[in-house]
């Protein structure tokens, strides 16, 4: 009887674990394929050797359109000075996005290309849609110079945008201020992506 009952506590365990990371991803735009995530920062390290070439990568959401979700902007790490443009440019894969994924782990597949590329693309796109000229600066941009980002003392490793406890050792995060990120020389052409709560 007593195994019984730890089987079934185990099941049930199981079955919670299961349930909890299905409801907190929400997909985008096509369902992912590509099974290898090559970090953001490999990318951004050595553009020569992926421009052209359809990846599936992962990041931070950083900013966003406000106006359309047609654009995103995503940090390798919470506490990167260098941050990623992705493109939606397909209408049906638009990021129905507000400012409540902002922080949010993200993988995406999508093709990479240079930054002067995709404001070529995005600016013939936006005339094809009739969108006025503010539409590109229709951002969610942080106000001042720096921002703030939250490290545990004792696990540099670990950080967050909000005053969170250490998921190592529950001391609070103590608070840094760092310079907000200037965009990279690459950009993505997004066709699908997941949003997880946290990593
Ligand atoms: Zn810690």
């Amino acid at each position: 009887m007593k195994k019984f009952a730890i089987s079934t506590l185990v099941i049930l365990l199981m079955v919670t674990v299961a349930t909890a990371g299905t409801t907190e991803d929400k997909h985008f735009g096509q369902p992912l394929t590509i099974e290898k995530v090559t970090p953001l920062k490999d990318i951004i390290a050595s553009p020569a050797d992926y421009v052209g070439k359809e990846v599936r990568t992962a990041g931070y959401i950083f900013e966003m359109c406000t106006s359309s979700g047609c654009w995103i902007g995503i940090l390798p790490s919470i506490d990167s000075e260098e941050i990623v443009k992705i493109s939606w440019m397909e209408t049906d894969v638009r990021f129905p996005i507000g400012e409540e994924t902002t922080g949010h782990y993200i993988e995406i597949q999508g093709e990479i290309i240079t930054a002067e590329q995709e404001e070529a693309d995005h600016e013939a796109h936006m005339e094809e849609e009739g969108m006025d000229a503010d539409h590109e600066h229709a951002e969610a941009a942080p106000e001042g110079t720096t921002r703030t980002v939250y490290t545990c003392p004792m696990h540099p490793d670990v950080q967050s945008e909000t005053r969170d406890r250490c998921s190592i050792c529950n001391m609070y995060l103590t608070p840094h201020e760092i310079a907000l990120p200037t965009y990279s020389a690459l950009a993505i052409t997004g066709i699908g992506a997941i949003v997880k709560e946290k990593k």
